[in-house]
């Protein structure tokens, strides 16, 4: 057996799993810890994309992992030889082992990313501010129900599937309790407006967003990347909503941008092909 961390606390359940030629075994266990103490660190808005994968209000960026499709040339390329095959015959075997190792892969690659991009975030930030996607709903509206189909099933489900494959649901799951070990949290806002409200004058005018990628306000005309305005505008709401609802925690403040749209930007996370 491999262990991949000490086991600390008292042994409550152990489950055992298989995954392809792999064995799991799994341990949970309880323990007493105390609570974090709340962080000073800095605040921070993403907005989430597809170009992009996120955009940080910092300026900085993440490219999207696309590991499905990348992969996924190969994987098609794999299922129709298998078509093709003598259904368990030796070759069938050998061409469904290799599918299933290559699902494997897919799945790891992606836990992976997630994991280390959530936790360079967490770590340099004491509070995350997202947009409340609502992710799964959003998937379930577009496949509809038997009796009534989702309309648009055709392009909503393409922006799903690059949604789903990129796992926007499983990074703020990972930044959620990430933070919250570290004493920081995770505040979701109301998405509205977020791409078309100017962070310098605040003027809201759908005329702002000129295109996918180019933000231009029509009454200060600042300019920049549209992703980057929107992370700001997620990052304001985030702090309006904290100091509005005046739970004690602290208040809040940040810095308006410059009207520049040269933007640092990193890429810290290689993800692994
Ligand atoms: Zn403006």
């Amino acid at each position: 057996m491999i262990k991949g961390r000490d086991i600390d606390g008292i042994m409550k359940n152990v489950t055992v799993s298989r995954r392809g030629k792999h064995w799991y075994i799994s341990v949970q266990v309880e323990q007493e810890i105390p609570d974090p103490i709340p962080t000073q660190k800095p605040s921070v808005g993403i907005d989430m994309g597809v170009a992009r994968f996120c955009t940080l209000s910092d300026g900085s960026f993440y490219t999207p992992l696309n590991s499905f499709k990348r992969l996924s040339k190969k994987l098609a390329r794999l299922q129709r030889g298998l078509a093709r095959k003598v259904k368990f015959s030796e070759n069938w075997k050998k061409t469904k082992a290799r599918i299933t190792k290559l699902h494997e892969k897919i799945a790891d690659v992606r836990r992976d990313y997630l994991h280390k991009l959530s936790r360079l975030i967490a770590d340099k930030y004491g509070l995350v501010v997202v947009e409340d996607l609502r992710v799964s709903n959003m998937s379930a509206s577009s496949r509809g129900t038997l009796e009534r189909p989702g309309r648009n099933v055709k392009a909503k489900s393409g922006l799903n599937r690059s949604i789903l494959d990129q796992g926007w649901s499983e990074f703020f799951r990972h930044l959620e309790y990430k933070l919250s070990w570290l004493g920081g949290w995770l505040e979701k806002v109301n998405p509205r407006n977020t791409s078309r409200t100017c962070p310098v004058c605040g003027h809201t005018d759908k005329e702002n967003r000129r295109s996918q990628s180019r933000f231009r306000c029509v009454k200060c005309l600042f300019e920049g990347n549209a992703d980057y305005v929107a992370a700001i505008n997620i990052h304001t709401a985030g702090h309006a909503g904290i100091n509005a609802c005046g739970d004690g925690r602290p208040s809040l403040k940040q810095e308006l941008p410059g009207n520049s749209d040269t933007v640092p930007t990193f890429f810290p996370v290689t993800p692994t092909a």
